[in-house]
């Protein structure tokens, strides 16, 4: 069969797909307490897409070639008895790489090692600092720091590994934290992905000079501890891979920002509500939820996706600049990052 290419040759490899639109992180950057408050409407859960649902969306998409999925949010784990669904995704034929993002607030022990029995294959922690009161400032809900190392200790005791650990940089938050960052993850085996503070959605007042530049973090961690480049696994990887000339293992550099990566951008997105989003930055989707409860067979969705992604040609972080970071957006939250 021959792959499903888009408009600009990319072809569907990934599929992210975010299982619920709520956290209980109020992280600055994502969602801001002031507009993500108590009176804030998330989806009812007859609009969320049942475990059967999302099983059947990403079927279909590994039909299309789809190799790589990783569960998002929101916070995935707030959604009960995932691992039902990490079984069900797990046992697809073509699926060869089960991922997942969460904060780790409810990576237990237990949990992790629940998930690791069910299929999922790695995880990615986010922390933004080691700082403890910064931290608290920076999810806003006061989380400390210690449980979060706690649960990245807990997946890798169950075999989540490599453990990556993201952390977006936003300057004047945590720009002085990179080099604590990188000294206390070198030699643990986890890999430490610093990320580019982007414009996603409209409610985080983002500006281009809260950006840090990666090449910027690249010289002072090469300064510290010098490091050499490692050549991408795939293509259509984001971070650019570097380890340290010292043997203490690998950092990436998600440089969404200044150095766009949407050339070889291979990732579709599903929303909780069964949207198909074709880039992060997108202003609608497509309503596959309504193709899914009107009856139409596996095949007829298969080709309304083979048709929607047939005439892709979305790129916006080559085009990004202030007029488009103010245009209405998908809420990160939504989509997953
Ligand atoms: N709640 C989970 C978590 O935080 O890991 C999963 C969803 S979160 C939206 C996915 C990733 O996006 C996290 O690593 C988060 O730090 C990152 N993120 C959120 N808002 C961002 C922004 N404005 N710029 C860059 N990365 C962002
Ligand atoms: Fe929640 Fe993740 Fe967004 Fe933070 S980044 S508010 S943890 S979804
Ligand atoms: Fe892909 Fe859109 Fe990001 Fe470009 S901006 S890399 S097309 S998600």
């Amino acid at each position: 069969m021959a792959t499903l290419q888009d408009r600009l040759g990319r072809s569907m490899q990934d599929l992210r797909i975010s299982v619920t639109d709520r956290c209980n992180f109020r992280c600055v950057y994502c969602m801001p307490k002031e507009v993500f408050g108590p009176s804030f409407a998330f989806l009812p859960r007859r609009e969320l897409l049942t475990f059967e649902e999302i099983a059947r969306v990403a079927k279909i998409f590994a039909e299309l070639g789809v190799r790589k999925i990783r569960l998002t949010g929101g916070e995935p784990l707030v959604r009960k008895d995932i691992d039902t669904l990490v079984q069900e995704l797990a046992s697809i034929p073509g699926i060869d790489d089960l991922a997942m993002t969460t904060n780790g607030s409810l990576l237990t022990a237990e949990r992790a090692q629940k998930l690791r029995s069910a299929g999922l294959k790695r995880v990615t922690v986010s922390l933004d600092s080691l700082d403890d009161a910064k931290f608290r400032a920076l999810n806003d809900v006061g989380f400390p720091v210690a449980r979060v190392l706690e649960a990245i200790h807990n997946a890798a005791q169950a075999g989540l590994t490599p453990v990556k650990v993201n952390m977006v940089v936003k300057r004047g938050a945590n720009d002085e934290d990179i080099l604590v960052m990188a000294e206390h993850f070198r030699g643990t085996g986890h890999i430490l992905r610093f990320i580019e503070y982007m414009d996603v959605g409209t409610a985080n007042g983002w500006r281009l000079d809260d950006v840090v530049q990666n090449s910027k973090i690249l010289e002072q961690i090469n300064a510290r501890w010098p490091l050499e480049p490692v050549a991408p696994a795939r293509p259509s990887d984001v971070a650019r891979r570097f380890r340290y000339t010292d043997g203490a293992g690998e950092i990436g550099l998600i440089a969404s920002v200044s150095q766009p990566f949407c050339r070889d951008c291979s990732r579709a997105r599903l929303s909780p509500d069964g949207q198909l989003f074709l880039c992060l930055f997108a202003q609608k989707g497509y309503d596959l939820r309504h193709w899914l409860r009107s009856g139409a067979s596996d095949d007829e969705i298969e080709e309304v996706v083979r048709h929607i992604w047939s005439g892709r040609d979305v790129r916006y972080s080559e085009v990004r600049s202030e007029k488009t970071s103010g245009m209405p957006k998908v809420e990160m939250f939504r989509i997953g990052g």
